[in-house]
């Protein structure tokens, strides 16, 4: 039987029209001459609302059952909202309950949850209007990228979950092995035997694609990657999960200013598409979660993102009339009290921070002339820090090669990448942004664990 949805209704629906809907009790009024129910569909925010009369088949019956959570189907005619709050609801000429939901034990109930607590009944979040609302934006967001990608001719390229590379060099990488844990077979030497191990060698979770998102730009010059990436990263911060998704695009004959200028043209789309096709969502955030999160949009939008170099980062830090947990000085890595500083405080905006020293950042950054930093940018977000890292790439054979012995990378791993220097090498950059912290970004959700619906962190992997 075709079925509406039921956004669809309550933005189109007329007076008179015959529904059929389907979804799950949101809440349920019993009066004296009939009743009122709630149902969502997930389609939308709001719920459609639904009359029952007692002349329905089993009327009495019927409405034992149709307690919170309930799963329903309900056939109808549109009618004019008399109550205020919705502009239609259905009559109901027929409604079928599919399962029960049992009052004495179903965990939510018309009652604000923590989010703590929602975190522990992982399996039915999603059905509360916050969550609800995360995921839909978060579709739309998905959405926007590859939209935003695919005009623009760059080709979705699929990069591989298990390697045996660890791109960034940082040491957080999950071993994947089919190794008896029992039996783990032993060099003389007592370290682990890989070579017996499934693919003869370690094998890890990947923690970026973009070494391989590189091969794939020397052949199609614009690619990118959306896909999970993995980190045993033992920071339980509101922004690290252990399980991530990643955005990945890698662009041949480009530089960092051209790395820059996507970055910036990419949130602003993302932005724009998630205000326009998530327009409710968004408004329940700022309502409810984040007072700020319109501004921000609006201020993504229709401001250029401030630009500095590392270097006039520091100063701006030094100067600052308060005192940080972090020391500030050249050559340390910004913290994310830093980061916060400078988007939240002082720019009160987006902030591309660009130039790194190289001691910091990885083998595959470019060199710059100065020969003490690399053209690496980060992307610093108010509230969030860090939510894109980026840079152009060394294309240079030698220069690469010394920088893999500086940072004590294994050069025989690499071959297959040194390679790409040595065939028709070109200037290329690309950039990382991590999926969730963009969501936790536009949503102004607090915790990195309720804008993913399963979430993995350090001691959890429930459900
Ligand atoms: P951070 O310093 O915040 O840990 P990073 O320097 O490790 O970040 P990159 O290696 O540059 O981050 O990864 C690219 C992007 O992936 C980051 O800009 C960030 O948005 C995101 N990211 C990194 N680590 C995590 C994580 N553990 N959970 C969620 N997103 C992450
Ligand atoms: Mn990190």
């Amino acid at each position: 039987m075709a079925t509406q949805r039921i956004a669809d209704i309550l933005k189109n629906g007329q007076p008179d029209e015959s529904v059929t809907i389907q979804g799950w009790v949101r809440t349920k009024r019993e009066l004296k001459n009939f009743a009122f129910m709630e149902v969502n569909d997930g389609s939308s925010m709001a719920s459609l609302q639904v009359v029952l009369n007692p002349q329905l088949p089993n009327y009495n019956d019927l409405l034992k059952k149709i307690n919170t959570g309930a799963s329903v189907e309900v056939t109808g005619v549109l009618v004019a909202s008399q109550g205020k709050g919705q502009r239609i609801e259905v009559q109901a000429n027929h409604l079928k309950v599919y399962g029960e939901s049992d009052p004495e034990t179903y965990p939510l109930q018309k009652k604000r949850h923590s989010f703590e607590f929602l975190r522990t009944i992982g399996h039915l979040r999603s059905r509360t209007n916050t969550l609800g609302a995360v995921f839909r934006v978060r579709n739309a967001a998905s959405n926007a990228i590859h939209q935003f990608f695919q005009k623009k001719g760059f080709l979705w390229i699929h990069t591989p979950l298990i390697t045996a590379s660890d791109c960034e060099g940082a040491g957080e990488l999950f071993t994947v092995t089919s190794l008896d844990l029992k039996q783990i077979p032993r060099l003389d030497s007592e370290e682990i035997d890989f070579e017996q191990d499934f693919f003869g060698r370690q094998a890890y979770l990947t923690v970026s694609g973009q070494l391989e998102a590189e091969v794939m730009a020397m052949s199609f010059k614009n690619v990118y990657t959306f896909g999970p990436t993995f980190r045993a990263e033992n920071s339980n911060t509101s922004r690290h999960l252990a399980e991530f998704w990643m955005v990945e695009p890698e662009i041949a004959f480009c530089d960092l200013q051209g790395d820059m200028d996507l970055a910036e043209e990419f949130l602003k789309y993302i932005f724009q598409y998630v205000l326009e096709n998530c327009a409710e969502d968004m408004e329940f955030f700022n309502q409810r979660i984040d007072n700020t999160v319109l501004a921000t949009a609006d201020n993504i939008i229709n401001n250029d993102f401030e630009r500095i170099t590392y270097t006039e980062a520091i100063a701006l830090l030094e100067k600052a009339d308060r005192k940080f947990e972090f020391p500030v000085e050249w050559g340390a890595d910004l913290q994310s009290e830093h980061e916060r500083y400078l988007a939240e405080e002082l720019f009160k905006k987006p902030v591309i921070v660009r130039d790194y020293p190289k001691g910091i950042k990885a083998f595959y950054m470019r060199l710059n002339d100065d020969d003490k930093t690399v053209a690496a940018m980060d992307v610093l977000a108010p509230k969030i820090g860090e939510i894109i890292g980026g840079s152009q790439r060394e294309e240079r054979l030698d220069i690469l090669e010394k920088r893999i012995q500086e940072t004590e990378m294994s050069p025989e791993d690499l071959w297959w990448y040194l390679d790409l220097r040595r065939y028709g090498t070109v200037p290329h950059a690309g950039f990382g942004l991590g999926f969730e912290r963009l969501v936790q970004f536009m949503t102004g959700m607090g915790n990195i664990r309720d804008v993913i619906p399963f979430p993995r962190t350090p001691l959890s992997a429930e459900f």
